[in-house]
């Protein structure tokens, strides 16, 4: 294997039971795993969360939930906070699988899927708040408070929604709280129309973290799970609001590889493709089998850095499609099959997905999401 990802389960546990105190035990903490589990991989992510007490998990689509069903336990449910494909809707129905109602058409199709196949459509209201995206405005609202009365038989409102445009920094704070404020209008309409509404969820990693008002009945828990920040501002404001200082979450991806070659270069050479590295000594380097092809991004190009045997080595040159090389000529001794640590731990040492993405001037979100699934992820305690 060129490289491989090891889940760290200890440390979602860690995370899992870090948001659950948070919250309590009347708020339900919804996992949120869309994006193969942020990169890490559901078929390892959905059985350790489960174990740990985790009985509800949300994804994008309808595809998303299709790959996530195999793993779930009895009785624990999936929600679709997005596409919900018209050919997967028997299924989701038969299934009880929850989704968002982001249009009255989906409700529509909904509803004559179930009244064919005899059943309830479990579903959310996504509400249209301000971020304009999808979620349903005043008017189409009115048409599916006509429609769910209508069907009240082939229908069951689990849960009334809405997303905020970026609750992960103050920056939003006027438009959130709008929104927010929105959002509790619509909840009292819905009331007054007898809607029975189900579960109120509209908190995200940072919404639950700094405001704690709108954790309500459940909370949608992403990148804070997998042991991230949403941004470095909500972990401040957490930090802010605790006497001790220390990071209670865990990241949970160690990235691994090996090395494939170690040799020598003579000071002026140029060093892998073009012109973009020129050794300025005589230099020692190493080749690892590792790169863009695998999420190990271009952008790193003469610019990241990686451990072996605990200590830091960098990056130099462009990153290949499949390779990576990197100048090890301080260090005591590398030989081909030695430890390549990408992202995590070694010896005391710690090359972070968080140092990684200012790096690489992304998000955490993104570099996650962009490891590809053809890396195995491997499951350690
Ligand atoms: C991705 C997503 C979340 C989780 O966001 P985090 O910031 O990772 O916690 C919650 N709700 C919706 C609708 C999402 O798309």
């Amino acid at each position: 294997m060129n490289s491989v990802i090891e889940i760290k389960k200890s440390a979602l546990e860690n995370n899992y039971r870090f948001i659950k105190s948070l919250v309590g035990d009347d708020v339900t903490v919804c996992a949120v795993v869309k994006g193969n589990a942020y990169g890490h991989g559901v078929e390892q992510v959905l059985p350790a969360l489960q174990s740990y007490g985790v009985n509800h998990f949300a994804v994008f689509s309808s595809a998303e939930a299709l790959q996530c069903f195999r793993y779930l336990r009895d009785n624990v449910k999936l929600m679709i906070m997005g596409f919900v494909e018209h050919a997967h809707l028997r299924w989701i129905i038969e299934n009880e699988i929850e989704f968002y109602v982001y249009s009255c058409e989906i409700l529509k199709s909904a509803l004559s899927i179930a009244q064919l196949v005899n059943t309830k459509a479990l579903v959310h209201l996504d509400l249209e708040t301000g971020m304009n995206r999808t979620g349903l405005t005043e008017k189409e609202l009115d048409k599916c408070i006509s429609l769910i009365k209508k069907y009240e038989e082939y229908v069951e409102v689990r849960g009334v929604t809405t997303h905020f445009a970026g609750a992960e920094s103050i920056a939003n704070y006027v438009r959130v709280m709008d929104q927010y404020s929105r959002y509790k209008e619509r909840i009292k309409y819905l009331e007054k129309h007898n809607i029975d509404i189900g579960s109120r969820h509209v908190a995200s990693s940072a919404a639950t973290i700094i405001y704690p008002d709108t954790r309500l009945d459940m909370v949608r828990v992403g990148v804070l799970l997998y042991g991230y920040w949403p941004t470095r501002e909500i972990w401040i404001q957490y930090a802010r609001s605790v006497k001790n200082h220390s990071n209670p979450l865990q990241r949970s991806i160690v990235w691994k590889s090996s090395v494939m070659v170690v040799k020598d270069v003579e000071e002026g050479e140029f060093v892998g493709y073009g012109l973009g590295y020129q050794a300025p000594q005589d230099m020692k380097i190493m080749i690892v089998p590792v790169g863009y092809v695998d999420g190990y991004s271009r952008s790193l190009s003469n610019n990241g850095h990686v451990l072996v045997n605990g200590q830091r080595a960098d990056v130099i040159g462009s990153i290949n499609m499949n390779m990576v090389l990197c100048n090890i000529s301080d260090h005591d001794s590398v030989s081909p099959g030695d430890e390549v640590i990408l992202i995590g731990a070694q010896n005391g040492n710690e090359i972070t997905f968080n140092s990684f993405a200012e790096m690489n001037n992304a998000m955490n979100y993104e570099i996650l999401a962009r490891l590809p699934e053809h890396v195995p992820r491997i499951s350690v305690l």
